[in-house]
């Protein structure tokens, strides 16, 4: 089964209110992009990776794969406005014949081995995609732009919802096809009428969004 990797790093990360794209960010003395990508490189389950870069970024990431001794990368493409179209991308470049393909944030550096293979498995039983979550533990309310509660919404059965995402690549392709935008690449499955199926995630899985995400991930690298 060959498993190929699109990971998604063509964001602009604008709250983390940065000169450079959030891939490019600090984490502890490498740019944030390193370290999903070296862990990506070094994953036995994935055999190929196609580096999705932000727009100018392209050669810098080029760069940071060749210093990281990534053999795996074969494509880097230039991201989309946004995060369906910077997975359109990076699903032109792979190839007709791939099984499998796995969507995977670079804001989520600390993707594992366990995880991977967690959501790999299911796709064997014939589920279209497999995705990491971790249940919702908070109360959830929906607020107004006034900072007024306009209900509180039960939380049974909600749960949070993480990369990296695998699918069967004729699944993902076709839902991809019918255009759209979805936050995540199952939704757009979903959409689609595809089945999903939700496997436990990881909370190192966080996706860095503030300098506080940041300073959280480099304390757990
Ligand atoms: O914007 P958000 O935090 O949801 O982005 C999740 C992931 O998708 C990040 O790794 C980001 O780099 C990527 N992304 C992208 N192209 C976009 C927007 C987001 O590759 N236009």
């Amino acid at each position: 089964m060959s498993v190929w990797a699109i990971l998604v790093a063509a964001g602009r990360g604008e709250r983390l209110g940065l000169d450079r794209p959030k891939a490019f960010a600090k984490l502890g003395d490498e740019p944030l992009l390193a370290e999903p990508l070296r862990r990506l490189e070094g994953c036995r389950w994935v055999d190929d990776i196609v580096l999705v870069a932000p727009p100018g970024w392209e050669e810098p990431a080029i760069l940071l794969a060749e210093e990281e001794g990534c053999g795996k990368v074969r494509a880097c493409v230039t991201g989309g406005e946004t995060r369906s179209d910077s997975v359109r991308a990076g699903l032109m470049e792979v190839p007709a014949d791939a099984i499998v393909v796995l969507v995977h944030d670079a804001a989520r550096p600390l993707v594992s081995d366990e995880v991977v293979e967690r959501v790999l498995a299911p796709l064997a039983e014939g589920w279209d995609g497999v995705v990491p979550g971790l249940p919702v533990g908070d109360t959830l309310k929906r607020v107004g732009p006034d900072g007024g509660v306009q209900e509180t919404v039960a939380r049974d059965g909600l749960w949070a919802v993480q990369t990296p995402q695998a699918f069967a690549a004729d699944v993902l392709r076709r839902a991809q096809a019918n255009g759209g935008d979805a936050t995540d690449c199952a939704g757009l499955v979903e959409a689609a009428g595809g089945r999903i199926k939700v496997v436990d995630g990881d909370p190192r899985l966080l996706k860095v969004t503030s300098e506080a995400d940041l300073l959280t991930v480099g304390e757990w690298l």
